[in-house]
């Protein structure tokens, strides 16, 4: 789960960390209130979406005066990043930047650790450092036992500051950080930039955290700060059915009962040249509103040109299965051409069940496979 950056900026504070001084606004006035609260004239507006790359896209934007800054709030309030709605921004004191560092905590699938990552060459264009510059990106390995004790914050620090009273500042965040990567159960705290001010000081100027889903139930406060996206609604309202559901985005989509057979029916229909519109998992059992309800989380993709429902009759049988499917077409109408494969105990049964009716019966995988993927052409 994501959060805004000035939900993280909250968290950061709490934790000691220097961010900068800024206020979530909704509206010009509001951005106006903020601009005269904070008192300086030079002032930053940003546009608070859970997207990264805001400021390429227009979304960060610093105003010399309050003119500026009512042109900047209202222009980013209008404006869609990645396509995501700007309904908020942050207005916060600009700050005077010498340089841009990258810091972060991450875990880490290849040293299947934390991570924490460094680089003198923050900012914009960190994506583009990684890519063609790696080099320039220090990674430290964290001892989940050891954790960021005063020595290895120092070691990191020495990775991007010579001078002593920049070391002994970032010493300390680094550690802050660490503690709130692990307090919070986050798999990631990044600050880009970090930055070293004209007058000396070091502070986070941006503030990114990601949570990980399965261990938000023991962060309530952190949980309550989720808003998902259409597909994330989607995602949660299919979970309070008993399905698991993931939104991939192609056109065949999947009915299937177990969650490997799922991820094998996923990776048999892109092996014969097709792309699954969804994970779907609808569990065991028969029962024909399980199949409606998954029906309709299927057809509310407009990208579903088939559904394929394939089915492995363990203690399920297939019978019983087919029975489910043809009394929830009763209900269901669609044009959309439905493929079953149909397999396991008591198949030759419900395979006769469905003889005569619209839907493409097949006995095998690869058959039902190839069906679906030339039907979605
Ligand atoms: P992102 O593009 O979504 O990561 O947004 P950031 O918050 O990182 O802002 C993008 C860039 O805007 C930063 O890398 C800075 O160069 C610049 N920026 C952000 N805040 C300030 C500020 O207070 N003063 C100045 N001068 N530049 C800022
Ligand atoms: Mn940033």
């Amino acid at each position: 789960m994501k959060i805004h950056e000035y939900q993280a900026k909250e968290i950061f504070a709490s934790y000691g960390l220097p961010v900068d001084k800024s206020y979530v606004c909704k509206n010009v006035d509001e951005a106006v209130k903020a601009y005269r609260e904070i008192g300086s004239p030079r002032a930053i507006v940003k546009a608070q979406v859970l997207t990264g790359g805001r400021g390429k896209a227009g979304g960060v934007k610093l105003a010399n005066n309050e003119d500026e800054l009512r042109k900047h709030a209202a222009a980013i309030l209008g404006m869609t990043i990645k396509g995501l709605k700007v309904d908020r921004i942050l207005v916060g004191q600009a700050v005077n930047i010498a340089s841009e560092y990258y810091v972060s905590y991450i875990v880490d699938r290849v040293s299947k650790s934390t991570i924490l990552m460094l680089s003198k060459a923050g900012g914009m264009d960190i994506e583009e450092v990684a890519r063609t510059t790696p080099e320039k990106i220090h990674k430290i390995i964290i001892d989940p036992l050891v954790g960021v004790p005063d020595y290895l914050a120092r070691e990191a620090a020495f990775k991007l500051f010579d001078n002593m009273n920049q070391v002994k500042q970032a010493i300390p965040i680094f550690r802050k950080l660490y503690k709130l990567f692990v307090e919070n159960d986050a798999s990631l705290a990044e600050i880009n930039p970090l930055v070293l001010t004209d007058e000396g000081n070091i502070m986070a100027i941006d503030a990114k955290m990601t949570f990980d889903d399965n261990a938000l139930y023991r962060h309530p406060q952190i949980a309550s700060l989720f808003e998902p996206t259409e597909d994330e609604k989607k995602e949660q309202n299919a979970k309070s059915k008993g399905f698991s559901y993931v939104n991939i985005g192609g056109n065949i989509g999947c009915m299937v009962n177990g969650a490997g057979l799922a991820m094998a029916t996923m990776d048999i229909i892109q092996l014969y040249g097709g792309k699954p519109a969804n994970f779907l998992d609808i569990g065991g059992s028969s029962n024909p509103t399980k199949v409606i309800e998954a029906m309709k989380l299927l057809l509310s993709d407009k990208n579903v040109k088939v559904v394929l429902i394939n089915i492995f009759g363990g203690i399920t049988r297939c019978d019983d299965v087919a029975r489910g499917i043809l009394e929830a077409f009763k209900i269901i109408t669609t044009d959309i051409p439905i493929v079953i494969r149909l397999t396991g105990t008591n198949e030759k049964e419900g395979r006769a069940l469905l003889e005569g009716t619209d839907f493409f019966v097949a006995e095998t995988m690869g058959e039902a496979t190839r069906k679906a993927v030339e039907l979605a052409r």
